[in-house]
C-alpha cells in the first residue's frame, strides 16, 4: 500500500515523499481513512509507531480545502519535548503549503505565543498548564477550533494535567473533530475518552 491511496493533497504528497516514507504504519493505515471521513478516532499508539502523521495529515488535508485566518486545530500533549518534536513533524509535512502551526509550552516568555495566537496561526501544538493560562488571560479563544488531539493522553493523565485538559476540551466547540491518542487503555483513559469523542 502506498500513500497515493488516501487521495491526499499533492502538496502533502510530495512532502511525505522528501521524508522518505514509503508506505504508511499501520496506525496511518487504520486512522487516516476515517479521519479524513470526519469521525472521530480513538487509537492505541505508542511513540514511534508513526501516529504524528497518523493525526497530522488528515488534518493537513481538512485545513487545506477550507478558508484560512482562523486557528482551526489544537494539539494537546504532556510535554514541551513532544510540542517541539510535533512542531517539526509539522514544518516538514506543510513544508509546501502555506500552513503554519505554534508550540505553546511553559518555562519559555509568553510573547511569541501571544503573537502567534494574534496572527491566528493554523494550529496550536500546546501543553495544558501554559495553554490554560493563556485561556485565563482571554490571550487565546477556541470558538474557531474544528480538529482537536489529545496526544499521549495517558500521560497527560499521569501527570495530573486531566482537568486541565477537561477545561480546554470544554472551551472548544461541540462539533469539533477529536482525535484521541493514548499508549495505554486504563479505565481512566476510556472514560476519559467516552467524554469527549463522538461514536469514535
Ligand atoms: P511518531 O510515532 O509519530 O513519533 O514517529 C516515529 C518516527 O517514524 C518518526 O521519525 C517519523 O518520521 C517516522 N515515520 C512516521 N511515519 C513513517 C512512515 N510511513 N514510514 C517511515 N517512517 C515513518
Amino acid at each position: 500500500m502506498s500513500f497515493s491511496t488516501f487521495n491526499l493533497n499533492p502538496a502533502l504528497l510530495r512532502a511525505v515523499g522528501d521524508k522518505g516514507f514509503e508506505h504508511p504504519t499501520p496506525i496511518q493505515r487504520l486512522a487516516i481513512p476515517p479521519l479524513l471521513e470526519g469521525r472521530d478516532i480513538l487509537a492505541a499508539a505508542v511513540t514511534g509507531s508513526g501516529k504524528t502523521a497518523a493525526f497530522l495529515l488528515p488534518i493537513l488535508q481538512a485545513l487545506l480545502s477550507e478558508p484560512r485566518g482562523k486557528t482551526r486545530a489544537l494539539i494537546l500533549v504532556p510535554t514541551r519535548e513532544l510540542a517541539m518534536q510535533i512542531a517539526d513533524h509539522l514544518k516538514d509535512l506543510a513544508r509546501h503549503t502555506s500552513i503554519r502551526g505554534a508550540a505553546v509550552y511553559g518555562g519559555v516568555s509568553p510573547a511569541p505565543q501571544l503573537q502567534a495566537f494574534r496572527r491566528k496561526v493554523d494550529l496550536i501544538i500546546a501543553t495544558p498548564g501554559r495553554l490554560l493560562d493563556h485561556l485565563r488571560n482571554q490571550a487565546v479563544r477556541f470558538q474557531d477550533i474544528r480538529y482537536l488531539v489529545l496526544d499521549e493522553a495517558d500521560r497527560m493523565l499521569d501527570m495530573g494535567f486531566i482537568d486541565d485538559v477537561r477545561r480546554i476540551v470544554s472551551k472548544t466547540p461541540v462539533s469539533r473533530q477529536t482525535l484521541f491518542f493514548s499508549a495505554t487503555m486504563s479505565a481512566d483513559i476510556r472514560r476519559l475518552a467516552a467524554d469527549m469523542l463522538k461514536n469514535p
